[in-house]
Order: structure tokens, then sequence, then C-alpha cells
């Protein structure tokens, strides 16, 4: 097995491979090659929409627990959730050890590929240790004009910690719909969310959902 194959076996769920990389008991979980799924973009949430779980509670999260519990089962690995805590598994400290994601300059992690559009549905941990591939080393931050750190309109989210009250009470307002429709400009400012093709209605589900 390669991740050539597991990406094979994941992508007619529209998932991904967000990252990959050998873990270790400090990682939090037990010793193998922890491969990190995410939405496969352009065409997910086309996807999404035709599945069981899509009409009901949590419909992302009910989809990851079946898909990716199923990915796990055919791989001879263990399924692993970003949701359904406490306690939560590291998935932060999981994202950046694939050396694909990094903190941006407004603290949320941005990846190679997704830009500031991450959406982790789950991880699979396989036994043994795969080979990976070699890897961009640093983040594209270096080399960006940085728009993220200037674009929301109320300043909520920026080189200060979040103001999570402050993004809550925008969006409470006539001037948030833009946000709540499209999904946060800030996130929606990094060059690369621009070029990864999550269709915004994606976006809408996860505002709704983080302002509900
Ligand atoms: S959702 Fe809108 S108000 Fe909230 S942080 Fe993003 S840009 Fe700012
Ligand atoms: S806009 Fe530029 S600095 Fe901000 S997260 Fe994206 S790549 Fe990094």
């Amino acid at each position: 097995m390669d991740l050539t194959a597991i990406q094979a076996l994941a992508a007619p769920h529209f998932l991904d491979i967000f990252g990959a990389f050998h873990a270790t008991p400090e990682d939090g979980c037990a010793s193998g090659t922890m491969v990190l799924l995410s939405p496969l973009e352009p065409g997910f949430w086309a996807h999404f929409q035709n599945q069981p779980e899509f009409s009901g509670p949590d419909p992302m999260d009910r989809w990851s627990t079946r898909v990716i519990g199923a990915l796990a089962s055919t791989l001879g690995g263990t399924a692993h959730f970003p949701f359904g805590g406490p306690p939560y598994a590291p998935f932060i400290r999981w994202a950046t050890r694939t050396g694909r994601a990094w903190p941006s300059p407004v603290g949320m992690l941005v990846h190679d590929t997704a830009g500031m559009m991450i959406s982790i549905r789950g991880a699979v941990l396989l036994p043994g240790q795969l080979d990976l591939p070699a890897l961009q080393a640093s983040s594209p931050c270096a080399d960006c004009a940085q728009p993220c750190l200037t674009a929301c309109p109320v300043g909520a989210l920026g080189p200060q910690p979040y103001d999570v009250p402050a993004c809550h009470a925008h969006l409470d307002s006539p001037e948030g719909a833009d946000c709540l429709t499209r999904g946060c400009l800030v996130r929606r400012a990094c060059p690369i969310s621009q070029r990864f093709g999550r269709d915004p209605a994606q976006t809408a589900h996860h505002m709704r959902h983080f302002h509900k």
C-alpha cells in the first residue's frame, strides 16, 4: 500500500490526501503512518449533496464517519476524527506534522493547495511506515503580500488574537451578509484559497454551522 493507492480509494468519495506523516506516541496516537483526508476539489460539494447524510443533523460529520470509517477498515487502519470530543484528537498538530500546513499570519492554518479553506474530515492511522514524498520546506506566507492580515472589515481576524464576539456581531448585521453567504473574507483573500475551487455553497454551509 502506498499513498497513490490510498488516494485512488479516496477519490471516488471526493476525498483527497491533505497530508501524511510518520506518527509516534508524542503525536498523541499509536505509531504508524497518519493520513489526513479532506475534500477533493473541485466537485466535493456537488457529490456531498447527493449523499444520504446530507439531510439531517450534522451531515458532514455523519458522512465523514461512514466514509472514512469504511476506508480505514479497507486499509487495515484506524479512523480518527476531529469531532466527537471531548477529548479531541490533536488535528492541528497533525496537520502541521504533514509538512503541508503552517500557521498563517492571522493564526489559523494555511495549506499548500487548500490555502485557508481547510476542512479536514478525518484521518486513517496505518500500521508501519509508508514511503512519503519529499515536500516543500517552508510556508507560502513568506513570499506573499499577506492580504489575509487586513481583509476582515471589522478587524476580528488579523495580527491580534481572533475576536470571536466581534466576528459574530458583524455576521448578525446586514453588512455581514457577504461573509455569511460567500465565506470569511480573510480566508477568501488568500491567493491559494482562490485557486482551490471550493464551491461557495460549501463555505456558506460551514458559516451557518459556525454562526448558529
Ligand atoms: S467571517 Fe467576516 S467578520 Fe468574521 S473574521 Fe471573517 S471576515 Fe471577519
Ligand atoms: S494570504 Fe498569503 S500570508 Fe495569508 S495565509 Fe494566504 S499565503 Fe499566507
